[in-house]
């Protein structure tokens, strides 16, 4: 079976266009498959058309998160609730075009085990985007990450084994596109052309991009703790410098005391802060299941889930 995993927040309008697309794209995979749509807490009735459209296709399924966790956390929901041999992953705007599905099955079938989807040409996407996307890839690139393209965004076909390995990462937040880098697996890129967004627009403005690479950067880079070491061994050296300075009578000693204040002050707080960033998400880590954010199914995994707990009662 082949599962597609589709993130959707405020896609309301867009969902039954969405599904009816990649029905008619299913017809050409000759594999069983499901869809698995799950509402990053959407407030305009996403939940709502998942449901109807889970009554009305049995292939379609839906997890319904507490609150707006974000794309990546979205996605990592649906990768662990997805059954198939291979997971699709992909947007629910239908600027992943579902026709390229098939072709990424075929690779599969060949033995890929990770077919990735790379952006050829972005429409409608402004320019900004693009430079920042080739600024913090390339950038994620050189401090050790695989080789992440700049226009290969989630839009890929993972197989069984690597969405195993992918699940057993308990990085929070999930960062997919650089941790599937990481693993030795055969992979195959394949090119497209992005539409633009059928309606509403990106949710994406420059700030949650600059959270989504400092969640890279955090999450899979060593970057900030030699930046702060670094940092450290600069104000050491500044207040052995101003110290010496004094001791010579080159400088008064009341503004040697001045910056050598400044210079701890910086050390310190910097390394505070270092260590709080990385305490806090190791305590998120410890302590948040993975599925604590979900609120509610449909279709299929709501019966299954309903079967469990019945299974378990007789047990009881
Ligand atoms: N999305 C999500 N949670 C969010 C933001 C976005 O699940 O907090 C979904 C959204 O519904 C879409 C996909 O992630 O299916 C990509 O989002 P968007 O189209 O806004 O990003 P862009 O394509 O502009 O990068
Ligand atoms: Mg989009």
């Amino acid at each position: 079976m082949l599962s597609v995993v589709i993130p959707c927040y405020n896609e309301a309008q867009t969902l039954p266009a969405t599904w009816s697309r990649l029905a008619q794209a299913s017809l050409t995979w000759q594999e069983p498959s499901e869809f698995i749509f799950v509402d990053d807490g959407s407030t305009d009735g996403t939940w709502e058309r998942i449901r109807c459209l889970s009554e009305e296709d049995l292939r379609v399924s839906g997890v319904r998160l507490s609150a707006n966790h974000g794309q990546q956390w979205a996605i990592g929901i649906g990768l662990a609730h997805a059954r198939g041999q291979a997971v699709i992953v992909m947007d629910a705007d239908l600027q992943d075009p579902p026709e390229l599905v098939n072709e990424l099955v075929e690779h599969w079938r060949r033995g890929a085990d990770m077919v990735i989807a790379v952006r050829r040409a972005r429409a409608g996407e402004p320019r900004w985007k693009r430079w920042a996307a080739q600024l913090v890839y390339r950038g994620l690139w050189r401090l050790g990450i695989g080789r992440m393209l700049p226009d290969a965004g989630d839009f890929a076909l993972l197989d069984r084994k690597v969405v195993r390995w992918l699940l057993t990462w308990r990085t929070v937040p999930p960062f997919w596109r650089g941790m599937r880098e990481f693993g030795f697996f055969r992979r195959v890129y394949v090119e497209y052309d992005r539409q633009t967004r059928r309606m509403g627009q990106s949710h994406y403005s420059l700030w949650r991009l600059c959270r989504l690479a400092w969640d890279g950067l955090f999450g899979l880079t060593h970057l900030p703790v030699r930046l702060v070491g670094w940092l450290g061994q600069v104000c050491v050296l500044v207040i052995v410098a101003v110290a010496l300075a004094a001791l010579l009578g080159k400088l008064e000693p009341f503004f040697a005391l001045l910056a050598a204040l400044g210079m701890s002050t910086v050390m310190l707080t910097s390394q505070l802060a270092l260590t709080c960033q990385y305490t806090l998400r190791i305590v998120r880590h410890l302590e948040m299941p993975r599925n604590a954010c979900v609120a509610d199914y449909a279709g299929l995994l709501r019966v299954s889930r309903n079967s469990r707990r019945r299974r378990k009662r007789k047990a009881l």
